[in-house]
Parts: C-alpha cells; structure tokens; sequence
C-alpha cells in the first residue's frame, strides 16, 4: 500500500485525531496511488499513525478514514460507520424521528465528504472527496442494506467537487427517480422539496429545530423572512399564528414552492407575501418607504466561502442586520443566522452587535441558535460547527 511520510512534528492535529493532512505537511509520497486510493500515514520517524484516502489535486491531500492500525478500510468498515451513523440519529431527543433528516454528516461520522439526507423514503448523497468517490458503490450498497429506500438520489452537482478534481455529478444512483416535489414532514407542517433540481439536497434541514422555535415568537406578528427559499421560516410562521408574513427570495422557483406549501398545509394564502428579488434591495427600500415589522428573519446562503471573503461578508452582514434593526418595531424580534463557517460565533455577535449600535437600537440576545443536531460536531473537527444563530428583542 501507498503511504504519506509526513515532516517532522506535523503529525501534532493527527494525533488529536484531526482527519485532515494538508499538501504543506507532507514530506513524501510513496508509491503511486490513484485518487481516492487508501494510503497508510507515517510519521517522519515512520510511525504508523493512521490510514486515509489520497486527494492528489486537493489543498486537503489526504482524510483520514480510521486511527485504528487493525481496521481495514472496505465494506465492512462503511457498513459499521453507517450503523454508527443511524444510531447516534435515534438517539437524538424527542419521541420520534423526523421523516426527514441528514443520516450522515460527512467528518462528523467518521466517513470525510459524505453526505446522506434521507425525505421520506428516498435518500439523497453528495460525494465531495476523491475517497468517497471511490468507494462510492460499496457506500451505497450498504447504504441499501441498512436503510430501506424506494431510491438514491445523487447530488454531486456541487462546486465543493472542483477542488478535488471531480467533476460535478447527479441522477439516480439507485431504484425509482424521486417526484419532482415530494412531500415531507416537520412537526405538523408539511413542506414539499425538489430533490433533484432544489438547493442543496433539496431542503435546509439543518434549520429544523430554529424554524419550531422561530414558531415560539411568532403569534399576531407580522414577520418578515429574508432569504426565504421554499418558506420554511415563513410557513412555520403562518401556522403557528403570524397575522402576515413576506417572504423575500432571489430564487422565482423557491418562492413557487413557497406558495404550495402554504396551500398544502390549508393556509390562508391572502396572509402571505412573496417579493422576488436581491434582500438588500428590498430591504432598503422597505427602510426608505417606512415599513416596519415585529419580526425579521435573516438566514442569508454562505457570504464567506473561505477565509480571504471573511472582511468582505462580514460587511456584508453587518449591512443586512442593520437594514434588519432598522425596520422593527420596538419590542421586536430580529432572528438572524449565519452559515459560513469560516466565520465564527463570536465574530457572528460582534456583527450584529455593530449592526445595532448603527443603527442607533437597544437589543439583547435572547437566544442562541446552532444547526440542529443530525448535523453534529465531532469534538475533533470543530469545521464542522458552521450554522450559529442570535434571537435578539430590540428593547429601544
Ligand atoms: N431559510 C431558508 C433557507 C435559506 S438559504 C429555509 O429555512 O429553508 C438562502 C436563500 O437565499 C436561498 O433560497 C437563495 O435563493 C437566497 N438568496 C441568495 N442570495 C440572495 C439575495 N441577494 N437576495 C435574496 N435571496 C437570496
């Protein structure tokens, strides 16, 4: 087998089981393996340390699969990291699992770049590392053997891909191509999602849990939700009582759903208003017209994509929570994420809280938000922490 000899004390992250090797960390390679190929990782004393998949185009040279020398990396290793994966979600809190939720969180699960949505009875993945992509028939047949489905879908059409020198893929990869829409279930809202052309893997269920709480703030209140996509944060809203809700979304197809899934869940369309359109448009428009709120959601799409975009999105939502302070009314309720994840939680506050004082308001955090717990942390991949959350009341 291949193996990566590492320079001299750059074993350090690994030994705190950190699964990724930067190029700039290794000394040599050994032997000639293809991409995805598994290669055992030495110490420059040649110490085994751990065995992983080889990237050769990527910064990310190598992921670890195991830190154990006796595991071998095949079909019984995915099919033991898939049970793993299935059990710490039905361990999750509450009575009952959602008919829809991430199976698999890539790093988290001990299985790098993997992805696994499971709606319904269809699962959707995305392979976002050579590793995965090689291994890619053995992780959907076990896949298959552990978790019953009428099809998998596969999402790979994602930028994430080039990095890795992949090129960006989707179709069905298994059984029955998916509806066109199909209908899941959260609480008691139902939400319909695209599978193969939506978002993402069709929905942000890492948003699960802040929608149901979003609820908690909601009633008699005219709520404002920018960056909408198919509603989620506004349907919830007009169920749990808002008297109107305006959705605001860049995406004319997002919104059509929108519009669905309030019909399908026998609300009362009149109450709700969708505006196509650039958010920091029609917010600052909304400013100059006087048009106020109780409630402002803010769940922008990823603004900083790595760390050199980390000044200019922060400037960009400082702006957006600004324009977002200055439309509510006193007492009001300004719920604003960020998902990027090069940009931290205490960065997050900083901004916001500059936002306020701009925008000359008195706000306090009433409650913090993160992604919600199918989308786990691995205490060591702390990257994998990347949706935060305030729920701050405008006092003044
Ligand atoms: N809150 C949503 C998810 C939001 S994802 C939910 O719970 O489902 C971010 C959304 O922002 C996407 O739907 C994208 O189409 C939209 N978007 C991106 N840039 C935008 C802009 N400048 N103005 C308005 N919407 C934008």
């Amino acid at each position: 087998m291949a193996s990566i000899i590492l320079k001299s004390k750059r074993e350090k992250s690994l030994l705190r089981r950190h699964p990724w090797i930067f190029s700039g960390a290794i000394h040599k390679l050994e032997g000639n393996p293809k991409p995805g190929e598994t290669v055992e990782i030495l110490s420059d004393k040649r110490l085994w340390i751990a065995r992983g998949a080889f990237s050769p185009l990527s910064q990310i040279r190598a992921r670890i699969w195991t830190f154990d020398e006796q595991e071998e990396i095949g079909p019984a290793f995915f099919h033991e990291r898939i049970v793993r994966a299935i059990k710490n979600r039905q361990a999750l809190p509450g009575e009952n699992l959602p008919d829809s939720y991430r199976v698999i969180f890539g790093e988290s699960d001990g299985v790098p770049g993997l992805v696994v949505d499971k709606y319904g009875e269809f699962l959707v993945c995305q392979f976002l590392f050579t590793g995965v992509e090689y291994w890619k028939d053995v992780i959907v047949e076990q896949l298959n053997a552990l978790i019953p489905n009428r099809g998998i879908y596969d999402r790979s059409d994602t930028d994430a891909r080039k990095k890795e020198g992949l090129p960006l893929k989707k179709g069905v990869i298994f059984g029955e191509e998916p509806p066109d829409l199909l209908t899941i279930h959260e609480g008691d809202i139902r939400f319909l999602v695209d599978l193969k052309n939506g978002q993402k893997t069709g929905f942000y269920l890492d948003q699960r849990d802040n929608r149901t709480i979003t609820a908690e703030y909601v009633k008699e209140k005219e709520v404002l939700n920018c960056f909408s996509y198919t509603g989620g944060f506004g349907i919830t809203a007009l169920k749990y009582g808002a008297r109107h809700v305006v959705n605001i979304d860049s995406s004319e197809t997002a919104l059509g759903i929108a519009l669905q899934n309030c019909e399908i869940n026998g609300l009362d369309s009149s109450k709700m208003e969708n505006i196509c359109g650039d958010a920091f448009e029609v917010l600052r428009k909304f400013r100059d017209e006087g048009r106020s709120f109780d409630c402002v959601i803010l769940d922008p799409p990823k603004l900083a994509e790595s760390r050199a975009q980390i000044e200019r999105a922060a400037r960009a939502y400082k702006d957006i929570n600004l324009l977002g302070f200055k439309i509510l009314r006193t007492g009001g309720i300004l719920i604003s994420f960020s998902c990027s994840g090069n940009l931290d939680e205490s960065l997050f506050q900083k901004i916001v809280a500059d936002a306020a004082l701009d925008a000359n308001r008195e706000a306090v955090i009433i409650r913090r938000l993160h992604q919600a717990p199918d989308h786990p942390v691995s205490l060591n991949f702390p990257e994998a922490a990347y949706l935060k959350g305030v729920i701050c009341k405008v006092v003044k």
